[in-house]
Parts: C-alpha cells; sequence; structure tokens
C-alpha cells in the first residue's frame, strides 16, 4: 500500500518507519528497496484485503494523477463484515481500480456488485499479443472487419469483441478502460498507446467502444461528469439499437431477387441510398434531443 497510518496521520513508505494499515488497522512495515516502488506491508501474513494486488509504478502513476485523499479508501461491506480498499475513491463516490494482474470472473464480478458506481483502468501490456491483437482489430486487419464507425467519430461498434480484448474484461457490468501505454517504454510507431479505449457494458446487441484522451478521463473523472457522460451514451446506444431494430422489422420485403427498402411501412423511391440517409438523419436527432 502506499499509505499507512502514523499517528493517525497517513503517511508514505519512507526507510524504517512502522506503521498501521488503514484498512484492518495491523502493524505494517515501510518496504523501501530497489526492485519494487516504495510501499507499506504488512508484517504478518495475515490476509488483509484479498482484493488487493502489489502495486506496481504503472499503478502509482495513475494514482498520482488524483488528490492523495483519494487514494486507498477502504470500505465496509456489510453483507461479509470484509473491508475493501479502493485505489481510488472519488468525492463524487466514483470508484476507480487499476488492475495489472489477470482477475478470475468472480472476482471481477464481486468487485463490481460492491463498489457498484466504478470504472475499470486495466493496463494493457501485461500480455504481449494484447496489444498487437487489439491493433489488428482496431485496423480491422482480421479477415472479418471488427471496428465499424458510427456518426461520433470518437464511438465504434465493435463486432467479435473477443478477438480484439481479453475475455476476462468482455462482460463487464461498467466500462472498461484499456491502458497500452504501460509504463511508456514500449514501442508505439503506430502512436496509438496514448490513447485509452473505453469498454461500455454491453447493452443490446453490439459492443461499443470509445476512444478518450487520457486528460478527458482524468478530468471527467475528477469533477464528476464521468458517471452522467457514461449513462448518457448507454442510453442512446440503447435507443439507436431500437430505432434500428423497429427499422429493420419493416424495411426489406423481398420479391424475387429485388430488395425494397421501405421506411416506416412505405417503400422508397431512392432504395438504399435514401433509406441510409434516412437512418442517419434519425441518429441525429436522438442526440439533439438529449440537450
Ligand atoms: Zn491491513
Amino acid at each position: 500500500m502506499h499509505f499507512a497510518l502514523i499517528n493517525n496521520n497517513r503517511t508514505e513508505a519512507q526507510p524504517l518507519l512502522k506503521g498501521l494499515c488503514t484498512c484492518c488497522s495491523k502493524p505494517v512495515i515501510a518496504k523501501c528497496g530497489t526492485r519494487k516502488i516504495w510501499h507499506w506491508a504488512h508484517k504478518s501474513k495475515t490476509a488483509c484485503d484479498n482484493w488487493w494486488e502489489p502495486e506496481t509504478e504503472w499503478h502509482r502513476t495513475w494514482k498520482n494523477n488524483y488528490p492523495a485523499d483519494w487514494h486507498e479508501i477502504s470500505l465496509l461491506d456489510e453483507r461479509t463484515g470484509k473491508k475493501h480498499v479502493a485505489d481510488i475513491r472519488t468525492v463524487h463516490g466514483l470508484v476507480i481500480e487499476f488492475q495489472h494482474s489477470h482477475i478470475d470472473l468472480q472476482e471481477r464480478t464481486s468487485r463490481e456488485q460492491f463498489y457498484k458506481k466504478m470504472v475499470w483502468m486495466v493496463n494493457g501490456t501485461r500480455l504481449k499479443r494484447d496489444y498487437p491483437r487489439f491493433l489488428k482489430g482496431k485496423k480491422n486487419c482480421f479477415e472479418n472487419p471488427i471496428f465499424y464507425n458510427t456518426e461520433n467519430p470518437k464511438i465504434f461498434r465493435v463486432d467479435l469483441i473477443d478477438w480484439c480484448f481479453p475475455s476476462a474484461w468482455l462482460e463487464s457490468s461498467v466500462p472498461v478502460i484499456f491502458d497500452f501505454r504501460g509504463d511508456g517504454s514500449k514501442d508505439d510507431s503506430e502512436g496509438m498507446r496514448n490513447t485509452l479505449y473505453c469498454l461500455f457494458p454491453q447493452v443490446g446487441r453490439y459492443a461499443r467502444v470509445a476512444e478518450i484522451s487520457r486528460k478527458a478521463f482524468i478530468n471527467a473523472t475528477t469533477n464528476g461528469e464521468w458517471t452522467f457522460r457514461v449513462q448518457e451514451f448507454i442510453n442512446d446506444f440503447r435507443k439507436e439499437d431500437e430505432i434500428e431494430q423497429n427499422i429493420q422489422q419493416q424495411t426489406i420485403s423481398c420479391t424475387s431477387n429485388k430488395v425494397i427498402y421501405t421506411w416506416r411501412g412505405i417503400p422508397l423511391f431512392g432504395g438504399y441510398k435514401e433509406y441510409r440517409k434516412r437512418l442517419s438523419a434519425s441518429y441525429k436527432s436522438i442526440r439533439k434531443g438529449k440537450r
């Protein structure tokens, strides 16, 4: 952990210091070596928060984008009587969990159910193949197209999502952000590692991924807009899916081998071109209606 209590003050690890764990109040000692980042460790090997993973430079760098009194906030799970330490909990009640190691499905689900208003930040450089596979999908280099453009140039519909993201995260009930930059030492000839990729919880038929800059993510989570913005997007996705489904039901009737495009049951003279035009106009009107 980054902080321990000394005389009730949250204190960073320094050589020879002793303190108390902010979560379980048991004694912790400062570990200030050269191999790992300076941190606090429990004196005995008793399990404190069983969700805690050893911190890396990547965790620490990310956490330092937020005020220190939002770091390592311990919260009691009333159902189990256990305490858990959130990496970041903002004043707006949003929990940000930075995950480097593999996580199993059960733990991921329990953490989502416990924190509820949360977002995962996943280190996308843990396995060597993760980034190349993502890149291949993003650039549609597989035999099937994966990333489809939408009206919003930063948002994509993603098909065959398991071809480009690690399977552990695909059915998450909260947004999952992939950070492919790691510690910044990896080759980035494509210039794409600096962008974050947000996989939304899936609503309807399609997975959706948004590109977001680090700065925009940090700002939106710090000022509290994040949760509303995510909800707005999810509502839009639902509406888009509904409209498309309605249209599909009414659209295509086949006579011999000719396709007749219709709009709300009425055949269109312009055929497919007119149909696309109307579809895109109806997406635009959804977006306008919301603001
Ligand atoms: Zn503890």
